[in-house]
């Protein structure tokens, strides 16, 4: 399939130009002004251009619980949300279908998902959500969540020991079950990639991390992870290993410059010179952060030091949304608060490149991915820029970076491929979408967690909280 954008408005050194985009099968072939047609002619005019953005970091079946678990720390809104998992396939389906809806129409064209597999169902979950992103037609990156340690194991012991009962699976068992997972869905040329994805420190042993360095290196794969989401975590990692979480990693081999690390909350200074120095890239998700308490990102030191950065939603029960624009708002103007020196502060241009080229680079799919470039693979959002949210005209990389854009997606591409069109999404029926989401939940404001009453006077004494009960209301 070839097509032209005609008249559309790109970003330039300074300021906009107006061009036409060609574009023949999956690639960029020219952007120039005033080029012939060739394919099918697609109007731009009064529209933005930009190269997708990627949402590097979710967990699409968390969509179930969103907007329902209670304002609690990440130790304690785990304990809830594990209480209510696991689901079953046809909900995994339907969560990742859910998942890439909301990307594309927040400018995304690539979503990661640290998926959560249903114990005994590995396979059938992950090849359910493979079939959710190929029918949508999103570029998929997904990180089967793996660990081999038990939940409890997660949290600092302070002065007890205490005694964790063994996971269900074994790290070999782990190990297996990943090499069958790249032998049977890693397809990159048809735009599904398997990554690595250890869910993190605080329940992964080093044999299980050291298997996955092997394993990315033995089929050239990404790697990805949670790292320092908590303050309980850089406690953690200080008792399980007596060095810092990000030190030890390196020590292992686990950092380099297809490791995309989400969160990075509670790091040192010295421990950004090892991100530096070690290439890999952060994924800031300020609104999970902001939801569970977590802490503020420090992007601005990141980038500083030249760690390369990109942002992620988070999965949707810590959000609780999956709108990518929003968390590249947030994401930007929340570190101003944290630097005086508004020289150092992201630029909505930067916070582009960030969700753009940045989460390519991150994804080491960097010279086919991430910028309007010839050669490049068409994964494109086209804007409306008459849409009211994105009206009156000022500058249109602003409005849609500052601003509140409901509605501004026009069209996207994803290698080539149409796939949403006058602002809908052409691929799948996102009324039976809604239909289905509607008919499998129910209206569900009564719940208790069983597990947080038996860990929170835990949590409370190792984070020096005075005694006390969450009282759910
Ligand atoms: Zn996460």
């Amino acid at each position: 399939m070839s097509f032209t954008i005609q008249n559309v408005l790109i970003p330039a050194q300074h300021g906009y130009e107006t061009v036409d985009v060609q574009i023949e099968d999956e690639n960029i072939t020219a952007i120039a002004p005033e080029l012939k047609v060739i394919g099918m002619a697609i109007n731009g005019q009064n529209k933005l251009l930009l190269p997708g953005f990627i949402n590097a970091h979710t967990h699409s079946s968390e969509m179930w619980q969103r907007g329902l678990i209670p304002p609690v720390p990440l130790e304690l809104w785990i304990a809830e949300l594990y209480d209510f998992a696991p689901l079953n396939v046809e909900q995994i389906y339907l969560s990742a279908l859910g998942t890439a809806v909301e990307t594309l129409l927040s400018g995304g064209t690539s979503v990661v998902d640290h998926l959560v597999l249903i114990p005994g169902q590995e396979l059938d979950t992950i090849a359910a959500a493979v079939r959710a992103y190929q029918e949508v037609g999103i570029r998929a990156f997904i990180g089967p969540l793996i660990q081999d340690q038990s939940l409890t194991s997660g949290m600092p012991t302070g002065e007890a020991k205490q005694n964790h009962p063994a996971y269900f699976r074994s790290t070999e068992a782990t190990l297996e079950l990943m090499e069958e997972v790249i032998s049977q869905f890693h397809r990159p040329d048809e735009g599904v990639n398997i990554l690595v994805a250890p869910t993190g420190i605080q329940l992964c042993s080093d044999a299980l991390f050291e298997g996955c360095i092997k394993m990315s290196d033995r089929h050239n794969i990404c790697r990805h992870t949670h790292l320092l989401e908590t303050k309980a975590q850089k406690q953690l990692a200080t008792e399980k290993y007596g060095c810092s979480a990000v030190k030890h990693l390196q020590n292992i081999g686990y950092l380099s410059d297809r490791t995309t690390l989400a969160h990075c909350v509670w790091l040192s200074d010295s421990d950004i010179d090892i991100l530096a120095e070690t290439q890999s890239t952060v994924v800031h998700n300020p609104l999970s952060n902001l939801r569970l308490g977590s802490g503020i990102s420090p992007i601005l030191k990141y980038r500083e030091a030249g760690v390369n950065v990109t942002f992620g939603c988070d999965g949707a029960a810590s959000n609780d949304s999956q709108d990518l624009l929003e968390a590249i708002k947030i994401g930007s103007i929340l570190h101003n608060i944290t630097d005086l020196d508004y020289h150092h502060w992201i630029t909505p241009r930067q916070a582009v490149q960030m969700a753009s080229f940045g989460g390519a680079k991150g994804l080491n799919i960097a010279e086919q991915l991430g910028s309007l470039t010839v050669g490049k693979k068409a994964d494109l959002v086209l804007y409306d820029l008459t849409s009211l949210s994105l009206l009156p005209r000022t500058d249109p990389i602003g409005l849609l970076i500052l601003g509140r854009p409901t509605q501004a997606v026009h069209s996207v591409w994803v290698n080539g491929k149409q796939i949403v069109a006058d602002g809908k999404v052409t691929t799948i029926n996102v009324d039976n979408l809604r239909q289905e989401l509607f008919n499998r939940s129910q209206w569900d404001t009564q719940r208790q967690s069983q597990t947080i009453p038996q860990i929170e006077a835990h949590y409370r004494a190792v984070m020096g909280l005075p005694e006390g009960v969450l009282g759910y209301s």
